[in-house]
């Protein structure tokens, strides 16, 4: 007879952990609340990324499983912050938590369930410049370009795509809401849209959007499945920035339990142009009866100098949600300062030189944070950070993963795990030498009825390729099989990144770019990263995930050492610093010139410079130059951004600067 034998849960055991002392009496009823839908609206700095943290380790607490429990954010970054902050509140005891980004989790979900929304396991996922790929793909099939040279290009459909599936609407409302002009294409665009539908089926490839309008799908289609998804809990952080399809998901995750909390600012809201609907939290108590609602009224991360100048900076906004917030911190020695410098290379330099000054102080780089509204906004501030030898980290513009070489070297990886995929193949086959965009098509066709999705790739050999191309090809054709044997399991995603290496990439690189070493480091990097990964999917997965919209990351080698952060504001929200420079504060860069003439476009630039502000714990540096010099466009005078106008004097303290 077989021995009966209990395993006790763990959970219950008390953990010493002191909720009354660590929160406040609103922060600390919001913890302990008993369940069903909750919001926590507060300003800035007031601990509610906190107060959900310690949720999550109240309910560890009593006894809810890690693995019943949802936790989302935005940001790649925030996300993996809040997650560790759990994890050192309840060591051991968060293992199986579900916590990450929206579109993490909903990739997540996918892997598991692909088919029941029509496509395959292993399904790639697109970045932006692959969907862009794609839908010029379709456009071009359909012929509908040399009719009418004014249809949409790939970017600006992508974009419509977009806007009707995170908003939940048809294109023809997205056209009258945003694209007035191309409402005489709305039929043709709306064609386009179900080819690209059925083409990212084909090429078993989503897009970003897919990783969540897909996830809604599946739970609609299957209820079953969503009967297995339904969380105890469901927690998400910045909720102002969610759109219809998020607070949707959200909603359809939590239904069976009710117990939704969700945190945020709507003066905070920064991504309307994303679809983001701010009346998500505002009318959450409506939308969901019975919700307690908790307001923080005090901030814990800024000096009451910054605050003061945060809530001046929001106070011209009408449309906004009207909140108390006071300082608890003791004022600091320095008022933020407003900083006039003659030129741009000299707002550079300024920054460089006070960094270097508070280095010198004993501040650490990781303390300090350069912030700007558009990534290019940071090209000087590099360019002197690294002629000074000031070590920093990027969270805008191209990101590791995004660059070239590491893409090519992916699409290997990409067409061994999804023989579908029609951008990798084409990626690959573009890197032989007298292979274009011509013979790349016609060599799909072929290729995919030669695959028929599947990976026997060693029937590719042999295909009728340009002379130049041939024995590159079996090379190519070689290495395929090597990535993806037909008589034993896949080798591990390190492995595969060597194979791409030596059979193809490498000679290719050496051909192709004079950096070759810096870029042979990078994949070395990137084969490093690998090593953590066992399952190509894996492997691919997080790449995407981090190379996307929302993903600041660097790669992991990096992560530790001493720097300080350059950051466009979006990607900015939720996290702090002690010190922080706001740069390029002028008419035209901040508020950028296409929000000006709108009313609500300028009060969403509005919000930003706020979350800009309230980044910042101790030091705050406002700067602009009065006169903008560089390559390409010439000189040009700049005026003071009106948000610095719209400030009380008395609130910062003007720097004179002048060289010596
Ligand atoms: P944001 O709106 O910018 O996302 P937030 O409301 O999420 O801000 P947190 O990031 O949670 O605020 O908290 C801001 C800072 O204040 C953090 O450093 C946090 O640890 C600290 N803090 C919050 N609440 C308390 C508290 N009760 N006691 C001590 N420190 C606190
Ligand atoms: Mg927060």
């Amino acid at each position: 007879m077989a021995r009966s034998y209990t395993l006790h849960s763990t959970a219950t055991t008390p953990t010493g952990l002191d909720f009354s002392a660590e929160l406040n009496h609103e922060q600390l009823a919001a913890v302990t609340s008993p369940g069903g839908p909750a919001l926590v609206i507060a300003g800035a700095g007031s601990g509610k990324t906190r107060t959900l943290t310690f949720r999550v380790a109240w309910l560890l607490e009593q006894g809810i499983p890690a693995g019943s429990i949802l936790l989302l954010t935005f940001t790649n970054k925030a996300a993996r912050e809040m997650t560790g902050r759990v994890h050192d509140l309840l060591p051991g005891r968060a293992d199986g938590l579900w916590s990450g980004t929206f579109h993490s989790i909903g990739n997540r979900i996918l892997r598991r369930h692909a088919e029941a929304v029509g496509f395959r396991q292993g399904f790639s996922i697109m970045d932006r410049e692959d969907a862009e790929e794609l839908i010029a793909t379709v456009v071009t099939r359909s012929g509908i370009v040399s009719t009418d040279k004014r249809f949409p290009k790939p970017g600006v459909l992508a974009d419509i795509f977009s806007l009707a599936v995170n908003t939940g609407a048809p294109v023809s409302k997205i056209l009258s809401r945003k694209y007035r002009y191309f409402i005489p294409l709305a039929e043709d665009i709306e064609r386009m849209q179900i080819a690209y539908e059925a083409r990212k089926k084909e090429a078993n490839a989503m897009d970003f959007d897919d990783l969540l309008s897909k996830t809604l799908e599946l739970l609609t289609l299957s209820p079953e499945i969503a009967e297995q998804l339904q969380f105890q809990h469901v927690l998400v952080d910045e909720y102002q920035d969610t759109n219809r399809l998020q607070s949707e998901l959200v909603d359809r995750l939590a239904a069976r339990h009710g117990n939704l909390m969700v945190v945020g600012d709507d003066a905070q809201s920064i991504y309307s142009w994303r679809g983001a609907d701010c009346a998500n939290i505002l009318q959450f108590p409506a939308t969901h009866p019975g919700t307690r609602v908790f307001k923080i009224e005090t901030n814990y991360r800024s000096v009451p100098g910054v605050l003061d100048l945060a809530n001046a900076a929001i106070l011209p906004n009408t449309n906004q949600f009207p909140k108390n917030l006071a300082a608890i911190r003791a004022p600091h020695a320095v008022k933020p300062a407003l900083v006039a410098l003659p030129t741009n290379n000299l707002q550079a330099a300024f920054v460089a030189q006070r960094v270097l000054e508070l280095v010198e102080e004993g501040m650490p780089l990781a303390e300090i944070a350069v912030l700007y509204r558009a990534h290019y906004h940071s090209m000087e501030i590099q360019m002197e950070f690294t002629r000074r030898g000031i070590p920093f980290a990027i969270t805008s513009g191209l990101r590791f993963f995004e660059q070239a070489h590491v893409k090519d070297v992916a699409a290997f990886l990409k067409f061994a795990a999804n023989p579908r995929d029609e951008m990798a193949f084409k990626r690959m086959i573009r890197l032989l030498p007298g292979i274009g965009n011509k013979s790349a098509d016609a060599l799909w066709e072929r290729a995919s009825e030669a695959l028929q999705g599947e990976n026997g790739f060693s029937r590719l050999a042999g295909f009728k390729v340009p002379p130049k191309a041939v024995k590159p090809w079996e090379q190519f054709v070689l290495t395929l099989t090597e990535l993806a044997p037909s008589d034993a399991p896949p080798p591990r995603p390190d492995a595969m990144i060597q194979s791409a290496l030596l059979g193809v990439y490498e000679d290719y690189m050496k051909e192709k770019f004079s950096n070759f070493e810096a870029r042979r480091e990078d994949l070395e990097t990137l084969q490093t990263f690998a090593r953590q990964f066992d399952t190509v999917e894996d492997f691919l997965s997080q790449l995407a995930l981090l190379g996307g919209l929302d993903a600041p990351e660097q790669a992991a080698s990096d992560q530790d050492r001493d720097k300080i952060t350059l950051s466009s504001l979006h990607q900015a929200k939720g996290l702090e610093w002690k010190v922080v420079f706001l740069v390029w504060l002028t008419d035209g860069m901040f508020p950028s010139s296409r929000s000006i003439e709108d009313p609500a476009g300028l009060e969403e630039e509005r919000r930003l410079f706020y979350v800009g502000i309230t980044r910042c714990m101790d030091e705050l540096y406002l700067t602009y130059p009065e006169l903008r010099l560089g390559a390409g466009y010439g000189e040009a005078y700049q005026s003071p951004s009106r948000f610095l106008h719209e400030l009380p004097d008395h609130l910062v303290e003007q720097w004179d600067v002048t060289g010596s």
